[in-house]
């Protein structure tokens, strides 16, 4: 009997070894006590100098909130999350490649155990990526043909003709909006922050189309989320500038749905800042922009100090507390158009669309000193931080969202060997405390 489950046992690891998918046991605090070889593949590359011995430790930059899944799952077995998508490389962004995506599932398996696995969707989610936009368009042409709402928009975006399912969708007529500028019937998206309609539109004109989608408010008050595709006008007249038609889709779902979609998908779980994924997205788009109008785009990059040292004294929950006021602070703090968003572990980002390097080192120190002077009450007494910074800005010899990351990332290890608590700005003096 021994030996028959002895065997049993051996064939069992056998298996967990060939497994073609990523097995991690490990307990509550992220110590692994199971790992097989696929999983290592894929998580010793994104561990860098971080501990091999620990899951959360491991992931701390790019998925930091998978210790805080599994802290607050209330129930002591049970599955967590499945197919949670973790995006781990921003090396592979490089010349255009698709960034490496991870799907995780993590089950609790009772009180200080948990297993994980990890497969890489890399393809998957880059082939998603771009169907999703047309079959959603083209699953809705069959569906609801009548419900778009068509706007007619002169090339320097004032709004020309609306169509009768424009009137209906809205609750207007269609003459009330005829020689109104664009941007004052429809709003772009929220938490971009760096879009404006006048680029939605340039935008289209470039690629031929954009896809957007926000809250629309009908006259009567009540609003809707609504989706829009601009498209460039073919002009029978070859002498005028191009005009644009704007189709407006009114997708309501459940509204809590959508918002708690969308926030899932777009900010971090513990803070609420944006996240790695959506940062990189909206970086990306503005380093288009910066290559096609030049103008300025500036990064800063953040990393508080010692901060093991606060979770070390005060313990990890009041660690967890400090990031989400830093992330408070640090958003009240900056303009509508920056975006803050969380790379991972206690490390930020600051995007500065029409920026230059000076204005972003004297942003950055603003952010410097407001968190020097940051107190926050605790049951322990009051806890007191500091970060360091680093800032550089797209130049033509830094042209990739990867090589403004690294610049960024020299000067903020600059910072740090410099003493801390400072801003670092390429090819600029440091800015002391
Ligand atoms: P340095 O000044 O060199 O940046 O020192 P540091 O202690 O801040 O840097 P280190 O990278 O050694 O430690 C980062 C710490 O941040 C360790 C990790 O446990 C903690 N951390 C990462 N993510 C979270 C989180 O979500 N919550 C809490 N409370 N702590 C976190
Ligand atoms: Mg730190
Ligand atoms: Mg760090």
């Amino acid at each position: 009997m021994d030996a028959d489950l002895s065997r049993e046992h051996e064939q069992l690891l056998e298996f967990l070894y060939a497994c073609p998918v990523g097995l991690v046991e490990f307990d509550a605090m992220g110590a692994i006590t199971m790992i097989n070889p696929h999983a290592m593949k894929h998580l010793l590359p994104v561990a860098g100098m971080r501990d091999p011995g620990n899951l959360f430790a491991m992931l701390e930059g790019c998925a930091p909130e998978l210790r805080n899944l599994l802290a607050d799952y209330p129930k002591e077995r049970g599955g967590i999350c499945e197919g949670h998508r973790i995006a781990v490389d921003m090396a592979a962004r490089r010349s255009g490649k698709d960034p490496k995506v991870l799907a995780c599932t993590m089950i609790k398996l009772g009180p200080n155990r948990a297993m994980a696995t990890f497969s890489d969707i890399t393809v998957q989610v880059a082939q998603e990526r771009r169907l999703k936009q047309s079959e959603s368009w083209f699953g809705s042409l069959i569906a609801a043909v009548n419900d778009y709402a068509v706007l007619s928009i002169s090339a320097d975006g004032v709004i020309e003709g609306a169509n009768a399912a424009f009137a209906r969708q809205n609750g207007c007529a269609a003459g009330d909006v005829t020689g109104v500028p664009l941007d004052q019937i429809v709003s772009v998206t929220p938490g971009s922050g760096v879009m404006t309609v006048a680029d939605q539109l340039r935008l289209a004109e470039r690629d031929g189309w954009y896809l957007d989608e926000s809250w629309q408010v009908r006259g009567t008050g009540e609003r809707y989320w609504c989706q829009r595709l601009f498209a460039v006008r073919p002009e029978l007249d070859d002498r005028s500038a191009p005009g644009f038609f704007v189709v407006l889709r009114d997708v309501t779902r459940d509204a809590s749905d959508t918002s708690d979609l969308r926030r899932m998908l777009l900010f971090d779980h513990l803070t609420g800042a944006a996240n790695r994924t959506h940062f990189l997205q909206l970086f990306e788009r503005e380093q288009r922009r910066w290559r096609d109008a030049r103008q300025p785009l500036s990064l800063i990059l953040l990393d508080v100090d010692h901060f093991k040292s606060v979770n070390d004294a005060y313990g990890h929950p009041t660690g967890d507390v400090v990031l989400k006021q830093l992330t408070q602070l640090c958003s009240a703090t900056l303009r509508p158009s920056d975006l803050f968003a969380r790379l991972g572990g206690e490390e930020f980002a600051v995007l500065l669309p029409d920026t230059a390097l000076m204005q972003a080192v004297a942003i950055a120190d603003r952010l410097r000193e407001a968190i020097e002077a940051l107190v926050i009450p605790v049951a322990a007494g009051a806890v007191r931080i500091t970060a360091s910074f680093g800032c550089a800005t797209a130049t033509d010899a830094c042209g990739t969202v990867d090589g403004l990351i690294e610049l960024a990332d020299v000067q903020l290890y600059a910072a740090k060997h410099g003493g801390r608590n400072r801003v670092h700005g390429q090819a600029h003096r440091s800015v002391e405390a």
